[in-house]
């Protein structure tokens, strides 16, 4: 007896790097010469490329996202025992970045209708849970100093920023962007990255929007914090013939060979954030009116770079809850992934102070990242839409 001969339908992966560019002469020219290491031509043009194209004075680039955020808090003054107050929804390298200090979260809650940082339950906090004394902010109920705020601009979308630099400005606190989500995407018109926040951290991991394999930058308008950041991501060099260091620094640096690559992928950064809004817009128009499905929101302050692009599922009315519809994707060979579980709950940070409801709780059970690689083709997105509208 035979059976019918299964049709296994090509892999759609969520979102995998795109690379058609100039990536293999630059990264070629460097293995050519053999400037493939921490110095190099690249790193430079790479950070004056990343500086323009934010539309910051200034880039520092590093080993990947994560370490840009430690060095920023570094930079930042923060200490062992501090609280550095950040979005409870986030990829875990937020909170562990914050960490590597010796800080601990403190956990601020997302609002319901873009899923990012809710800044009036920051501006709470602030206001009615934590007090200053002599210019010191302390956590009321941890009795810890406050000593930084980290907005973390998730899934491409941003935090509406003002009001949080201007709660920073009140209370005297740097903010640190977390924007390795945020390459391409503007607030007010902007580039996420341009604004006079302390520092915003990009990552060009293997999932960003941009990669060069693992990298990241630290960009700021702020000439002394760029000047401390290199200084200390370079082992804290003080002179680098007699190798003189004053301090305890850090091997954080962009090799030239990514850097290479950097500048290959940031050439084609327009071209990508077109293709993404384009996705976005079939994904909108196609799943607009399905009854359960929520499409990505974005607020009219903000341009989204849709790096992945996020519905919400409602099982009373799709008839399927969130998991269900990822496993079923799962059988067609369509890659999907939930968001990220809430950091009051992760068995690693949960001892964080969190301030906030229910939204990320409720936001982890439905939300569903789907395909959208910037090489997903108008076939591949056909059968993403026909699945989830079960056509
Ligand atoms: C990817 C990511 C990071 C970490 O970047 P790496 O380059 O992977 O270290 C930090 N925060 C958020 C929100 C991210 O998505």
């Amino acid at each position: 007896m035979s059976s019918a001969p299964t049709v296994q339908q090509t892999f759609i992966p969520l979102s995998v790097p795109e690379i058609r560019g100039n990536e293999w002469k630059y990264v070629k020219e460097c293995l050519d010469t053999g400037w493939v290491s921490s110095v190099g031509a690249y790193v430079d043009r790479f950070e004056q490329d990343m500086a323009r194209t934010v539309g910051s004075k200034y880039a520092v680039s590093v080993v990947n996202g994560t370490n840009a955020l430690h060095i920023a808090m570094v930079v930042a003054g923060v200490k062992p025992g501090d609280e550095v107050v950040c979005s409870d929804i986030t990829f875990i390298a937020s909170a562990n970045a914050i960490r590597y200090t010796g800080a601990i979260p403190t956990l601020i809650d997302c609002e319901p209708e873009y899923w990012q940082l809710d800044v009036h339950l920051l501006r709470k906090f602030l206001t009615e849970e934590c007090e200053r004394t002599n210019g010191v902010l302390t956590n009321r109920n941890t009795g810890r100093r406050v000593a930084a705020i980290m907005p973390v601009h998730i899934l491409g979308h941003s935090v509406d920023l003002d009001p949080v630099l201007e709660l920073a400005n009140e209370f005297g606190l740097p903010v640190i962007e977390d924007a390795a989500e945020g390459l391409g995407t503007r607030y007010k018109g902007r580039r996420v990255g341009s604004s006079d926040s302390f520092a915003a951290c990009i990552s060009f991991n293997g999932n960003k929007i941009l990669t060069t394999g693992g990298g990241g930058a630290l960009v700021t308008n702020n000439q002394d914090v760029a000047a401390r950041a290199k200084y200390l991501t370079t082992q804290a060099k003080c002179d680098p013939i007699e190798y003189i260091h004053d301090e305890v620094g850090y091997n954080y640096r962009m090799p030239n060979l990514l850097a290479a690559m950097g500048c290959a992928q940031l050439e084609q950064l327009d071209d990508y954030l077109a293709i993404k809004k384009k996705i976005a817009s079939k994904y909108h128009e196609s799943l607009g009116d399905v009854p359960g499905i929520t499409v990505m929101p974005h607020a009219q302050w903000c341009d989204p770079s849709y790096w992945l692009y996020t519905v919400l599922v409602d099982e009373s009315t799709y008839g399927e809850d969130c998991r269900s519809l990822m496993r079923r994707l799962g059988g067609q060979n369509i890659q999907s992934r939930p968001l990220w579980e809430p950091m009051h709950m992760s068995k690693v940070h949960g001892d964080g102070y969190y301030y906030g409801g229910t939204v990320s709780e409720r936001l982890y059970k439905t939300a569903l990242s789907i395909p959208c690689s910037v090489g997903l083709t108008v076939e591949d997105q056909a059968r993403v839409i026909k699945a989830i509208r079960r056509d």
